[in-house]
């Protein structure tokens, strides 16, 4: 299980000449040998892989560089005669080989500790259990719509060490910032940090919620009053964690920076909504209330409206002006399998939520719907309680069609209060989906579960619903609802 406290580091955490132990030789962790190297520090590798899956021009460069490589194991011998030791993102703090160097006190730290002491840019940082790569790529996209330089990475594309490494010609950095990123995180201080939501996930690597929700809220804690907070406090765990800090002076989530809140009702310094307008207030010292229109953009719906807010908010404190973020917004295409219309058939439309691989994913999804909901869902469990879905099904969901491992849980949850049909791959749910909608309604692809039961991952399962759509326009039915048959003619969407 991860601690989700990282331990004070020294500062600065390396000393020239220091050997320093780069545990996982992904595309992170070489990148953080080469800055490393570049650093003068002597370097060690430790890769739990076999040598036949990794590049063998890699490993001889190494080599070549006198970098010492264990690979196939992690040995506690290694881990205990170096000075630092760097963890590439995936590596758990749990490796037993860490804990006889860590009882010694060597120091123990991620990429975001290493960013700290050699960032040269300014950092705006991005967590949450939801909303992460959206706002991040939503942020990056405001800053270059106001002409400014930006690195955008971290947990999203390009790995924050291969920045490192690189020129750094970034005015400002830009990360997606995961919890398991934190807990390694030393005294990573962003200038903006943003915290979008917490709901269960990851259960399966914490202690309990309460410690992944302290990992969460550890984005902050280094943060001084000349940096910025921003919250979501329509979350109900962010408010709760917020009240708890206002009534305990000693809370371990009180907060040093400057607080922004979004929210849809919310006053004072922050952010909210009215209809799809967001407007911003004393973000800027003087400024006065400022609006942004976000009908006609893919940020009008929630939770995206949530997400602009948040956006907005960052983008302002980096500087640009409130013109060019209006221009960000109307030019920003949402990501992939994120709540994006596939197409509509025969007056249903289709909604392709794949990347929603846990519950709080699917809850914010279905409260953004206007129309009655058959929804596809399922796969592998991740360990959270479905029962929480059950309100917002009642109100939204019409149906239910389930596939993967968890389909019987899933349908414990709700066959109480809705009909459910189970199936066996997605071709089969998106015909089941198609008889039990009825025009205007929406069928939506967001199964709270991990894909990898059927899938390769989740933008495999979001491909496979996309085709399984695009096969009902050659599989014409008649449309039940709305009176007459029609032909199920509609355009696909790009
Ligand atoms: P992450 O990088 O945190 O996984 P993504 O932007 O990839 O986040 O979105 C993942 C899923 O979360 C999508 O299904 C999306 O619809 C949903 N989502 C996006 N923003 C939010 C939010 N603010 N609150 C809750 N769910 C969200």
């Amino acid at each position: 299980m991860h601690n989700a406290t990282s331990p004070i580091l020294p500062t600065p955490i390396l000393q020239q000449g220091d050997h320093v132990l780069v545990v996982g030789l992904g595309k992170s962790g070489y990148a953080a040998v080469r800055f490393l190297l570049a650093q003068g520090m002597r370097v060690s590798v430790s890769e739990g892989g076999r040598a036949p899956q990794l590049d063998a021009e890699k490993i001889q460069w190494l080599q070549e560089k006198g970098v010492y490589c264990e690979i196939g194991g992690h040995s506690s011998e290694l881990f205990s005669k170096v000075n630092a030791i760097l963890l590439s993102p995936g590596v758990p703090l749990t490796l037993p080989a860490l804990a006889a160097a860590r009882a010694k006190g060597i120091p123990v730290f991620g990429e975001l500790a290493l960013a700290q002491d050699f960032l040269k840019a300014p950092v705006v940082a991005i967590t949450g259990t939801n909303g992460k790569s959206t706002v991040t790529t939503l942020v990056g996209d405001l800053l270059a719509a106001a002409g400014k330089k930006v690195f955008v990475g971290g947990n999203l594309g390009t790995p924050l060490c291969e920045y490192l490494a690189g020129p750094q010609e970034a005015e400002w950095v830009v990360l997606e910032v995961s919890s398991f990123q934190l807990d390694t995180a030393g005294n990573f201080r962003p200038r903006v940090a943003i915290l979008l939501n917490i709901t269960p996930d990851h259960l399966d690597r914490y202690p309990s919620y309460g410690a992944y929700a302290a990992s969460k809220w550890s984005i902050f804690r280094h943060q001084q009053s000349e940096d910025t907070a921003i919250l979501d406090g329509d979350d109900p765990e962010i408010a709760r964690l917020l009240a708890e800090a206002a009534t305990d002076p000693a809370s371990p989530f009180a907060i040093r920076s400057r607080r922004a809140i979004v929210g849809e009702r919310t006053v004072g310094i922050g952010a909210s909504l009215n209809g799809t307008v967001a407007a911003i207030r004393e973000v800027v010292p003087g400024a006065a209330v400022e609006e942004y229109e976000l009908a006609g953009t893919p940020l009008a719906m929630a939770p995206n409206s949530h997400n602009a807010m948040t956006a907005i908010i960052a983008a302002r404190c980096c500087g640009c002006s409130p013109k060019a973020v209006q221009r960000g917004l109307a030019a920003f295409k949402p990501l992939p399998h994120r709540l994006a219309l596939v197409a509509e058939v025969a007056g249903v439309g289709y909604y392709d939520d794949s990347k929603a691989t846990n519950i709080g994913a699917v809850v914010s999804a279905l409260e953004g719907m206007r129309q009655p909901v058959v929804l596809i869902a399922g796969g592998l469990d991740k360990g959270g309680d479905y029962r929480i879905m059950r309100d917002i099904v009642q109100q939204k969901v019409k149906a239910m069609v389930l596939i993967g491992s968890a389909r019987q849980l899933m349908a414990a949850a709700f066959e109480d209060l809705i009909p459910i049909v189970f199936a066996e791959s997605m071709a089969e749910a998106v015909d089941k989906a198609r008889d039990l909608a009825r025009q205007g309604d929406v069928v939506l692809l967001s199964p709270a579960c991990a894909s990898f039961d059927m899938f390769e991952n989740y933008g495999h399962r979001g491909e496979v619903f996309r085709e399984a759509v695009q096969a009902l326009r050659s599989t014409p039915r008649q449309v039940r609802g709305g009176g007459s048959p029609c032909p199920i003619v509609e355009a696909l969407v790009a």
